[in-house]
């Protein structure tokens, strides 16, 4: 069967990865969580004293960012990938809330979208890919065969995060993840490079009310679909 891209964007925590994780392993397809990488750049800023409070010393960053390197290693165990950020694994450090309230500052920066886009266009080369984010399927692939821009109503998307962060044993806090949320929407809507903004020839799915294995068995028909086409 031919091998295709697969685009996958739309708001936080609305459960984007989740859905592409699982379908690249049931299609054997590669997946990439092109957030991950935003919040290891996000990461390594806090890290290397580049924030200022929600300000971050742009000039500096400019000259290091050619030294981050952002890389996926396999869980075994989970079948998953894990984020490493120079050679170190960071997957449970980028989905904290520090780094979530950084985020979004650090991926409206146009050199770092630029670094970043083009590793991910470089990894999607051989196709058989599938890649969440937010511009996915307007800027990394625009020529992606299937796109899909996921969509859920904040609050349903904060109670799932809570929960997520709950169950790891993370301090969570309904009203400061709903915020934040709604900040990101925000910020990731509106800023100047490569704003949030469903493709127009991605399907849009809104997941409110659709449990796991309904939404599994609708991305299937329309994988199949795009295949077929
Ligand atoms: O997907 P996730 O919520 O982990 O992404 C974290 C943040 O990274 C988003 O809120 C957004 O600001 C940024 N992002 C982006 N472009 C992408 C993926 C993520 O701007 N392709």
């Amino acid at each position: 069967m031919k091998k295709i891209t697969i685009a996958i964007d739309g708001f936080s925590s609305c459960g984007k990865s989740t859905m592409a994780k699982d379908l690249a392993k049931e299609i054997g397809y590669i997946y990439i969580d092109s957030g991950a990488m935003y919040r290891a750049v996000t990461l390594y800023s806090i890290e290397n004293g580049l924030f200022n409070g929600k300000e971050v010393d742009t000039a500096r960053l400019k000259e290091q960012i050619g030294q981050i390197s952002i890389t996926f290693q396999l869980d075994e165990q989970t079948g998953r990938p894990r984020t490493q950020l120079n050679g170190k694994d960071v997957e449970d450090r980028i989905r904290t809330m520090e780094v979530s309230s950084r985020v979004s500052i650090i991926a409206a920066i146009d050199f770092v979208r630029k670094y970043l886009v083009t590793q991910q266009q470089e990894m999607g080369k051989a196709k058989g890919i599938v890649m969440d984010g937010r511009d996915i399927g307007t800027t990394v692939f625009p020529d992606a065969e299937l796109k899909i821009f996921v969509t859920a109503s904040p609050e349903i998307r904060a109670e799932r995060r809570y929960k997520e962060l709950q169950e790891k044993g993370e301090k969570a806090d309904f009203d400061e993840i709903l915020a934040n949320v709604k900040e990101r929407d925000h910020i990731d809507q509106t800023r100047a490079v490569s704003p949030l903004r469903r493709a127009d020839d991605a399907i849009l799915l809104d997941n409110s009310h659709l449990t796991l294995a309904e939404q599994k068995a609708w991305l299937i028909k329309e994988y199949q679909k795009a295949t077929e086409a």
